[in-house]
């Protein structure tokens, strides 16, 4: 539009060096510049004032629901004008740290989720401000050899040879990976088939996996996206101790062949996600080996017993797996997400090698370029091997070993005090760490200790005084402690079963209704059905 105001009024003609500034944003990136150094400092020790004052927060989390928190966050998160970080910072303290549950709080004990080491919180920033990325070598150059270097460690550790390996987001993915690699496998060299190129092979629809009863869903999840579909995963019953045994697996195969079904791979799981059990490993690489199978040890949980001398029994029978899960983030301590995926014969990748001009172009491994896009799912990754390495160099094997321990320890002795209290029963013997039971005095029924247990596992996390778990086990309702944490002592359990014990007893004062009926709350305040 045409200016209406005099000449004299209008701003000067820009000269060349007005009309392209340098651009202020020296303050928000951390380059060198002054400007950015001073703000990457205020930044980070705003930030670590806030995580310092959240680490003496009493309780494992405030008790909000989640409308409440919708409502405390409600609001534009991308308003038109910014505000100074620390004030952001400070704000997000307030609405988001605080209503976080507590990770290193002792009674936070529900899930496979754990205290992250404190050298890996400092290696996290590294990993962010470095910014590497592990799809190209011109992205990572020593990102690229300490990631490899790690996964070598890994191998020798598992596999007691050689192998290869990438950094994975968790088991999720690795568990894909090792189903996926099991697939192109087997349609390879039984079909001379290339489900990469090709997609799935004639006759896919007759491919099964097995796996324990016991096994994470994500078998069945990867066994969908590998367009298997999830019926082909084939769950085989564990023994009384919920470990998977060879015999039982071997009728399973008999059984899945006289139908004309084709057994592909089989999924033993070292630490099962509820209870940590684990299959009997050197009996499943057997069964494994006679037909064929390809191996895939989910040793997500387990897979920390390896650093200790006491427990790396346990896993006897892992290095013979065709692949491997670990994962970082549950028993390794460290800050979610840090996995890995481990093979046995390097060459097991071949199947997902594709070129990129831009990135990994043909005869970049010949021209001695490090390539280690061809071995993931995933382009741009994270440099999380720095966690770990930094955290098994400043704790040393030992140290972590006695972390593990300690849990092993501390899981055992909860499991005791359970098994001497007449109101309380003990589903099983933990395994590895974690530990599962109910509140079940004499004289309730069965749907009512159901009824009661939820609620108790309800209030103690809406009063904020532990966050325990809910699972089903013996088609029961169960509490679970996963005890990863090694600050929680025998005192803090004894002091929580307390309180379970507590709430039960309340609860079972004022009366549970005995009919699922009656707790539906839209029913008329009249209707016969609630004084069933
Ligand atoms: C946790 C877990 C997984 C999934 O791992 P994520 O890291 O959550 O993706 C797989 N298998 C087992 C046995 C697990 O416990």
């Amino acid at each position: 539009m045409q200016s209406m105001q005099p000449p004299e009024l209008q701003a000067p003609l820009q000269t060349q060096e007005s009309r392209c500034p340098q651009p202020p944003f020296e303050h928000l990136f951390l380059s060198g510049a002054e400007a950015g150094t001073a703000a990457y400092r205020q930044a980070v020790s705003t930030a670590t004032d806030i995580l310092v004052r959240f680490a003496l927060q009493p309780q494992p989390y405030r008790g909000a629901s989640p409308q409440e928190l919708a409502a405390v966050l409600a609001g534009d998160p991308c308003p038109e004008a910014g505000l100074p970080t620390r004030e952001v910072l400070e704000r997000v303290e307030e609405l988001v740290v605080q209503h976080s549950v507590k990770v290193t709080h002792p009674d936070c004990i529900a899930h496979l989720h754990c205290p992250p080491l404190i050298p890996a919180l400092a290696a996290e920033m590294v990993v962010s401000a470095t910014n590497q990325s592990l799809d190209s070598w011109d992205q990572s150059p020593a990102a690229t050899i300490v990631e490899q270097q790690i996964v070598q460690w890994l191998c020798r550790l598992y596999f007691a040879q050689a192998g290869d390996g990438t950094f994975t987001s968790g088991g999720t993915q690795s568990n894909f990976m090792g189903l996926l690699l099991a697939r192109d496998h087997y349609a390879l060299t039984h079909l001379d088939w290339n489900c990469e190129e090709r997609g799935l092979p004639p006759g896919a629809e007759r491919l099964r996996i097995l796996c324990s009863q016991a096994a994470h869903f994500t078998v069945q999840k990867s066994a969908g996206l590998l367009g298997l579909g999830r019926a082909s995963v084939v769950p085989v019953g564990p023994d009384s101790d919920y470990r998977l045994r060879g015999v039982a697996v071997e009728r399973a195969i008999a059984d899945l062949r006289r139908d004309g079904l084709s057994p592909i791979a089989l999924v033993a799981t070292a630490g099962t996600t509820d209870l940590g059990s684990i299959d009997a490993m050197a009996e499943l690489a057997i069964v494994a080996r006679t037909h064929g199978l390809w191996l895939h040890a989910d040793a997500a949980v387990g897979g920390a017993l390896a650093l200790s001398e006491h427990h790396r029994g346990l896993l006897a029978g892992i290095e013979a797996a065709d692949s491997i899960t670990v994962d970082f983030h549950k028993l390794f301590y460290q800050p979610i997400s840090c996995g890995a995926f481990l093979v046995r014969n390097r060459r097991a990748f071949e199947v997902l090698r594709l070129h990129a001009d831009c990135l990994n172009p043909e005869g970049t491994e010949e021209a001695g370029i490090p390539d280690l896009v061809i071995k993931s799912v995933l382009t741009t990754r994270r440099f999380d091997a720095l966690k770990l390495y930094i955290c098994l160099q400043a704790l040393g094997r030992r140290e972590f070993a006695r972390l593990v321990e300690s849990t092993m320890e501390l899981a055992r002795a909860t499991a005791t005090i359970i098994e001497h209290d007449p109101e309380l029963e003990l589903a099983c013997y933990p395994a590895i760490n974690a530990v599962v039971f109910r509140y079940a005095p004499e004289g309730l029924s069965a749907f009512e200790l159901d009824s009661i247990n939820k609620t108790v596992q309800a209030t103690l996390l809406r009063r904020g005084r532990a966050v325990v778990a809910r699972t089903r086990l013996k088609d029961r309702v169960q509490l679970k402690f996963t005890l990863l944490n090694p600050l929680t002592t025998v005192d803090h359990i004894r002091g929580l079963l307390q309180e379970i014990k507590a709430i039960g007893r309340a609860e079972a004062a004022r009366g549970v209704a005995a009919d699922p009926a009656s707790t539906v709350s839209c029913l008329a305040p009249n209707s016969p059905m609630l004084n069933l």
